[in-house]
């Protein structure tokens, strides 16, 4: 039998317009409109179709968007300067810096220096400590989509093996975080795992957020496994073109898998409703309003 194919589009447009509806009321009943800063340093063309992407999206959802468009030799200063208007801004409710910086900026610095009220990418170490301590409020874009999109399948994830492949700070980590606190047991793999392809087999939820091409194989995953595969890498084709692979070898895990994200069209298009999310959750927040829906 062929796996449920994830439908990240359908599930992202579904959350995008909860957001939508939420932010209409929140301009209607307390005169708060959620504004989001988006900042893009150099012209790297992965990054300006993410910045262009989540632009539009922030507008059509009814938010304020504002758009930051840096040399890529500008002065870590200079970035930090912008950084500090931005937190001083009560029009900006989310700040989000796209990355990777150039290598003369330390993106600890800018990540560090940025409003943990306005960290809409739930990097700031404050934000990364609430996590662990369970109390987070905003928390990294990535993960927080693929928690939905697991909890979509298996409605509970709780007392699910969970095998998350990855410990960026970004995807990996905070994603082992969320699945604890769902009550999944969690096991966090990476380069150093021994019998990597034995550890997945045992997972009824599998991760993967590793930027290898295909590196999961079909025999990797357990039967009727829920598999999200985060990873999105570009492969050149002989006639000069590209296209997005994953993570998972996709033809191979689905003759295996109960259900599976796509690469595109899974959990990429979660990431922008959940960045749109962290915005609305930031300036409820910032109002002393609760947590929507
Ligand atoms: P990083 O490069 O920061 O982390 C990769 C992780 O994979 C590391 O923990 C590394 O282990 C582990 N790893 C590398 N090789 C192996 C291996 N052979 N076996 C097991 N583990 C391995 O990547 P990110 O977390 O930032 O991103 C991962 C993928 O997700 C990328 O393809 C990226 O493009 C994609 N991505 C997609 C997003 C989306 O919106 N869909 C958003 C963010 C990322 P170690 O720590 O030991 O080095």
């Amino acid at each position: 039998m062929t796996a449920q194919r994830i439908d990240g589009k359908a599930a992202a447009e579904a959350l995008i317009g909860r957001v939508t509806d939420d932010v209409a009321r929140l301009i209607r009943d307390h005169g708060v409109q959620p504004g989001l800063a988006v900042v893009l340093v150099g012209d790297d063309p992965a990054s300006t179709v993410y910045v262009r992407s989540k632009i539009k999206r922030t507008a059509a959802a009814g938010m304020r968007s504002f758009d930051h468009r840096l040399p890529g030799d500008v002065s870590e200063d200079d970035l930090l300067a912008i950084i500090a208007r931005l937190n001083a801004d009560p029009q900006v409710n989310g700040i989000l810096v796209q990355l990777p910086l150039p290598k003369h900026i330390s993106a600890d610095r800018v990540i560090n220096a940025i409003d943990p009220g306005k960290d809409v990418d739930g990097l700031h170490p404050v934000n990364a400590g609430r996590l662990s301590a369970g109390t987070a409020k905003l928390v990294p874009c990535t993960p927080r989509g693929c928690v939905i999109l697991a909890k979509g399948v298996r409605g509970t994830l709780a007392g699910l093996d969970a095998v998350v492949v990855g410990r960026s700070a970004i995807v990996g980590k905070p994603l082992a975080q969320l699945l604890l606190a769902e009550d999944a047991t969690v096991t966090i793999a990476h380069s150093k795992t021994k019998d990597l392809a034995d550890v997945c087999r045992r997972a009824d939820l599998l991760f993967a957020a590793v930027g290898r091409p295909e590196m999961v194989r079909g025999d990797w995953v357990k039967p009727g496994a829920t598999v999200v595969d985060v990873g999105i890498n570009r492969l050149a084709l002989p006639d000069g073109k590209s296209r997005l692979i994953g993570d998972v070898a996709y033809a191979e895990a689905e003759k295996v898998a109960g259900a599976i994200t796509p690469v595109p069209g899974g959990v990429g298009p979660m990431t922008i409703a959940c960045l749109l999310l962290n915005t609305l959750i930031a300036a409820r927040a910032r109002a002393g309003l609760p947590e929507p829906m």
